[in-house]
């Protein structure tokens, strides 16, 4: 393998520091990395139309001879415009091209190109601008088109790549073995990387995905696995089924709804064997995961075992401490915050009460899990991930004092394969029933216009004792035209919400003054609280009826579905008010589908549809790497192709430390960004 290949892109020639800080803007920070940066998608010259036949105001590609050159033109402060004149013997067609000197020169009259641009119409004919061209008797007819980067064309890439392949084509490395190749028919990995970029035709380019979102699928299984191997044949605490806590659960102040109940005997029967529970409760907002969380901790701390509950946020952990004390401390179970805002006075006296067991249930954010936190007998450990917890939080919980018993909540409703990709090999309950008498949010999408009686609307229902949200995706006024938080409130205060008690919540107050708007809100001191997607997770507040989402395009369908999740959750009457001056075809239908269906499933399946699953399943929402080719909703074959294969693997060399698995296991380190396997 070349050194080189790693080395920054500077190495290449034509790439100086100006154009590798641009390459770093689109992530890529190495040679392999630019090998690495696929295509978005291809051009095919061979669907080229006549000048009659081009679609005005679209993208055509054409095949032009050069009739003359102007001298390109300094227009005006650093615009340069290249003009010429082409014909494809039916009609002339006028080409322009700005700033790109560099291209121009390279045009001669009376060659022949194919180009692909946008026509436009003018006075004088046809246009067509900045094209993208290629000889009439270059063998590529499939050229690779790239995303971009200001300053930074899609020759400029195409030739820096064609130099990186070249590199690595002097010592070429390959990650599988022939016999895996040929097992699961992928093509080499040499092959595929020159294909994926310069390839001769359409099957060129499906043998090289395949190939390459395989390797992707791969990377991704063995260092799920081996994270997992990692509490593989150990032992967890067995609980003692006898243990009777019917008289807890009765004392909830609600009946359990049934698939609650089947939730908690799955989960209970998993504490009772000594196999560790890793199991995944799964529910949309409200459908009561908490209750179940808290029925599984009754029964830890019955069994003389601490359980932990992680929450994302400080203003989630404190909300469950509250619940989960109302729920446990009245049957003599305790239970404490740990966060990180504690004065280190109070955290430390924390600490060694949670070391000598004073504490049954130990609430928090990720700061329950640092090193520093000693537990005296931790057996479960519950995660509420409502999205947010990555792959390395989850793992470095689990190792946690031993092997407890693993439980994952989740408000995201996946399919169950994808749900295994991520999770590995969980069990999973799922919670499909929302409790009795939940009526479902009224959606409503509307345009700038309506704001006011919207808030009119909004008004009626604070006059009648209930409380409101307002959603707005800043904090600060920016460049941008999106609503903040800051600006929105003082308005609001003078106008649209004159009378009423209005506070702001963000992610830039502290974790105590957080807290206290939050306690404010629940005591009912203020009316309308102004913020931003703080209040996304789990934040519950039954007497809210009403949420209000400005710049409503900006949020992900799940997203949206998230925030309305914080109204509807008492007896009221409740009601989703979406704000959006966006009108283009995208946005109406994701008004339309987030109107008209409170199924978190089929939102989720829509969102999944509409953004791609790149997106969805990006870092930001389930802490799996981002992948870049892999499409994890439609391929479940390469997926257990995948599957099969790591296994194979890693039955042969379980840490991927013989020779032969050296430049794999880089692979997987590089996926993770961090050192998984060490
Ligand atoms: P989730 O975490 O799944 O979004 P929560 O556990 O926060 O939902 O529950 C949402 C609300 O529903 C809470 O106010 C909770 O007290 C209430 N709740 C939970 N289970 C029931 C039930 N079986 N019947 C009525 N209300 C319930
Ligand atoms: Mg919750």
């Amino acid at each position: 393998m070349s050194e080189m290949l790693f080395s920054g892109t500077e190495v290449l020639k034509g790439v100086g520091q100006a154009k590798a800080e641009k390459y770093k803007k689109i992530g890529i920070t190495s040679v392999y990395g630019l090998i690495c940066h696929f295509p978005k998608n291809y051009l095919d010259f061979h669907n080229n139309v006549p000048i009659g036949q081009t679609i005005i105001n679209e993208y055509n590609c054409l095949r032009l001879k050069i009739k003359n050159k102007s001298v390109p033109q300094a227009v005006r402060n650093k615009l340069v415009v290249c003009k010429a004149v082409a014909t494809d013997g039916t009609d002339d067609i006028e080409i322009v091209m700005y700033n790109n000197v560099y291209a121009f020169q390279y045009l001669k009259v009376g060659c022949e190109y194919y180009m692909y641009g946008k026509v436009t119409e003018n006075l004088f004919g046809k246009v067509i601008s900045s094209p993208v061209y290629i000889y009439v008797n270059e063998k590529r007819f499939i050229q690779p088109m790239y995303r971009l980067t200001q300053g930074i064309t899609v020759n400029m890439i195409r030739a820096d790549v064609k130099q990186a392949l070249d590199i690595m084509r002097n010592k070429p490395f390959e990650t599988l073995s022939e016999d895996l190749r040929m097992k699961y028919n992928v093509a080499p990995l040499m092959w595929s990387l020159e294909n994926i970029h310069f390839p001769d035709s359409a099957a060129a380019v499906q043998q090289a995905r395949r190939r390459l979102a395989f390797d992707e699928l791969l990377r991704l299984q063995l260092g799920m696995s081996i994270m997992r191997n990692h509490s593989r044949n150990v032992t967890a605490f067995r609980m003692d089924s006898a243990i009777n806590i019917d008289d807890f659960i009765q004392c909830l102040p609600f009946e359990l709804t049934d698939d609650q109940k089947k939730a908690s005997s799955e989960i209970i029967a998993d504490l009772c064997n000594d196999v560790p529970m890793n199991r995944l409760l799964q529910g949309d907002v409200g459908s009561g995961k908490t209750a179940v969380a808290s029925i599984a901790c009754c029964f830890a701390a019955k069994n003389g075992i601490q359980s932990a509950l992680m929450a994302p946020t400080e203003i989630l952990a404190s909300q469950h401490y509250k619940t989960l004390c109302g729920f446990l401390e009245p049957f003599g179970i305790k239970v404490c915050l740990l966060t990180g805002s504690l004065t280190p006075k109070k955290k430390a006296l924390l600490k060694s009460e949670i070391a000598s067991g004073e504490y049954d249930v130990i609430v928090g954010t990720h700061a329950i899990i640092q090193k520093d936190v000693e537990y005296k007998s931790l057996g479960l450990v519950i995660t509420d991930e409502q999205h947010r917890f990555g792959v390395s939080q989850r793992s470095a919980l689990a190792e946690k004092g031993g092997t407890p018993h693993k439980l994952v909540m989740s408000a995201t409703p996946i399919p169950r394969t994808l749900a295994l990709m991520i999770y590995g090999d969980l069990d999973i309950s799922i919670i499909a029933q929302l409790p009795k008498g939940r009526k479902p949010v009224e959606t409503f999408a509307v345009t700038g216009k309506m704001r006011s009686r919207a808030f009119g609307f909004v008004r009626d229902r604070l006059n009648e004792g209930r409380q409101a949200y307002v959603v707005c995706p800043m904090i600060e006024d920016s460049e941008s035209d999106l609503f903040a938080v800051r600006s929105y409130a003082e308005n609001a205060v003078k106008s649209d919400l004159n009378g009423y008690n209005v506070e702001l919540l963000h992610g830039k107050m502290s974790a105590q003054e957080k807290e206290d708007v939050m306690q404010k809100f629940r005591d009912k001191q203020i009316d309308v609280l102004i913020c931003t997607t703080v209040v996304e997770v789990g934040v519950d507040v039954p007497n809210a009826a009403v949420i209000v989402i400005e710049n409503a395009e900006r949020f992900g369908l799940s997203q949206i579905h998230q925030l309305r999740g914080r109204v509807g959750r008492g007896q009221f009457e409740s009601y989703c008010i979406l704000i959006t001056d966006n009108t283009s075809e995208e946005c109406i239908k994701r008004m339309k589908i987030i109107s008209s269906t409170t199924n978190g499933f089929e939102i989720s399946e829509a969102d999944l549809q509409l953004r791609g699953p790149g997106d969805f399943f990006g870092n930001a929402q389930h802490g799996l790497p981002p992948l870049k080719i892999a499409d994890l909703s439609c391929n479940v074959e390469l997926m257990n192709a995948a599957k099969q294969c790591a296994g194979e693997i890693l039955s042969d060399d379980s840490m991927l430390a013989k020779p032969c698995n050296a430049s794999l296991k880089m692979e997987v380190i590089r996926l993770f960004d961090r050192d998984i396997i060490g």
